[in-house]
């Protein structure tokens, strides 16, 4: 029986080696919980030799179950002037307390004399001696041969001889590493197998590559292939330079594709999308919608052909059945899309339908407004909200009366913004102000005040990202101008989009859309008079609101 392949997590060491990616010690422990409870065997948390951050997270973890992740930390070889024992590093390892510890150590010639400084000799003690002393403090060593498949292109016998090293001195598992992440696919597939007929059926073998090449998640599939049973990688493919391997994308490959049991198991996909999201979230990295499998756009179609085409065999132009991963196919509403697309999604919109709702005529009109600088591409809410306003017995739930912003600087340099916006509901104007760091901030903020004193559901919705394209570029500063801005609920998130050649009415024409379309989707009813909040607000009847001030307001 062909064993599982075991899914090694270093999103929280690896994956935070990302330019621009930090993640605070709450976030790594939220990740390391949430990887957990997806059902990860291991969870490297980091380099506690490294960084106090790591240390603190070790220590943290300590107190918290894990279901079923063993934590692992780590860290390198020893030093060459250091014994076991007198080697900060590995003290650090052993104190961090985790049931398994791995550690990377040389296997090419070039780092051992140009980098180390050392013998080859001298690096196999090293590797030895490290590995022994972990495995004596009771801890399951994982190794990482870093640099392997150039050490093995530039001397196959001392790359091998690293490997034994570290498995004669007690290593549970050797992993073969790209870290410049240049190999090719075949390489690393015939590697591979060399390797495993040289150490035999039983000993586990593991893969870590980088992306540098654009194969990672190939290579690590061709590993598993040539019988890797171990593989490494990062949640989004996080990591340094070009990233690391996608665990998401190898994971759904493995069960769909290739047919492997795997740990997790993955008899369930339909979480991957919400596992890749949380990640993303909690690293403050805007989701990839094209990532593979997990993407809004996964399963979007858009050309005209595709669009015509799906709608009569769904899978004519999907690799896999898109509920399988929690997806769902649509179409992308646009001015490539012919009236298919439009059609389609009405009918997706289901109870919307009725009122002589024609697609051609609905397709003819997104063209216009396309042309006229509208997006309904990526912006499936605002089309859901385009098709609501056209029945006859559509009532708004809210209308935007004006609005006010002031830009001026504050402190004598930094630009600061105030916004005032008028809002009607059901006849009843509400006044609202509120500052920001810039004028959509202000805007968002002043908005969110007047709605939330209306509709208080509207409080459980953030803004998640908020994106400025210039459509006509040939117009310089007076070019027209599309925001697109995704919001977020716990029950998933919706984007919408305005434009405008004024930046301001198109953030204004996006956040509407979003207040709007957030009402209808968490089904947010207007509270009493009485259970308003009046602190935060000035409300009067029909506009003859006084002038709202801003003193005392939060920052
Ligand atoms: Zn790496």
């Amino acid at each position: 029986m062909t064993a599982p392949v075991l899914l090694y997590d270093t999103t929280l060491r690896d994956g935070t080696q990302r330019e621009g990616l930090v993640l605070s010690l709450a976030d790594k422990l939220k990740i390391a919980r949430r990887l957990d409870e997806a059902g990860f065997p291991y969870v490297e948390g980091g380099w506690p030799g490294s960084n106090p951050k790591d240390e603190e997270f070790f220590a943290a973890a300590r107190s918290m179950t894990f279901r079923t992740a063993r934590l692992a930390a780590f860290g390198s070889t020893r030093h060459r002037s250091h014994s076991v024992e007198t080697d900060p590093n590995l003290r650090a390892l052993v104190e961090a307390e985790t049931p398994v510890t791995t550690i990377f150590g040389k296997s090419w010639l070039l780092h051992v004399t140009e980098v180390l400084g050392a013998t080859p000799e001298e690096n196999l003690a090293m590797v030895a001696e490290s590995v022994a002393y972990l495995r004596s403090a009771g801890r399951e060593v994982v190794y990482d041969a870093e640099h392997f498949f150039d050490g093995y292109k530039t001397d196959r016998a001392y790359a091998l001889a690293t490997l034994r090293a570290a498995l004669a001195a007690g290593a549970s598992t050797v992993v073969l590493c790209d870290t410049n992440g240049g190999c090719m696919t075949d390489e690393v597939s015939a590697i591979t197998r060399d390797v495993g007929s040289e150490l035999g059926p039983e000993i586990p073998i593991g893969i870590h590559v980088h992306d540098d090449a654009g194969l990672a998640v190939a290579n690590s599939l061709a590993a598993v292939a040539a019988g890797a049973t171990h593989v490494q990688g990062t949640i989004n493919g996080y990591g340094e330079r070009c990233g690391n391997a996608n665990l998401v994308t190898i994971w759904a490959n493995l069960r769909l594709k290739v047919g492997r049991a795997t740990v997790p198991a993955g008899d369930d996909l339909t979480r991957l999308p919400e596992l890749s999201r949380f990640v993303a979230e909690v690293a403050n990295i805007a989701p990839d919608a094209h990532a593979p499998y997990v993407g809004t756009s996964a399963f979007a179609h858009k050309g005209g052909v595709h669009g015509a085409a799906t709608i009569r065999v769904e899978q004519a132009y999907q690799h896999v059945e898109p509920s399988i991963v929690g997806g769902q196919s649509r179409l992308v509403v646009s001015e490539l899309g012919g009236k298919a697309n439009a059609g389609w999604r009405v009918r997706q919109l289901g109870e919307l339908v009725g009122d002589g709702l024609d697609p051609a005529e609905l397709s003819r009109l997104v063209k216009q407004l396309e042309s006229e600088g509208a997006s309904f591409e990526g912006a499936d809410a605002s089309f859901e909200l385009l098709v609501r306003r056209r029945r006859a017995d559509y009532r708004p739930p809210f209308r935007i009366v004006d609005f006010t912003v002031i830009v001026e600087p504050r402190d004598g340099s930094h630009a600061g913004a105030e916004a005032s916006v008028k809002v009607e509901v059901d006849g009843e104007v509400l006044h609202t102000a509120a500052d920001g760091n810039g004028p959509v901030h202000a805007l968002d903020r002043a908005l969110r005040k007047a709605l939330g004193a209306f509709y208080p559901t509207l409080d459980e919705v953030h803004l998640v990202d908020y994106k400025v394209r210039i459509i006509d570029g040939d117009a310089a500063t007076g070019a027209r101008t599309r925001v697109i801005i995704e919001t977020g609920h716990e029950s998933g998130s919706w984007l919408t989009a305005g434009a405008d050649t004024n930046i301001i009415a198109a953030s204004l024409a996006a956040l509407h859309d979003s207040f709007e379309y957030a009402v209808w989707k968490l089904d947010a009813q207007p509270a009493r008079r009485d259970e308003r909040s009046s602190a935060h607000a000035v409300s009067a009847r029909h506009g003859a609101a006084p002038r709202p001030s801003l003193e005392g307001e939060p920052a």
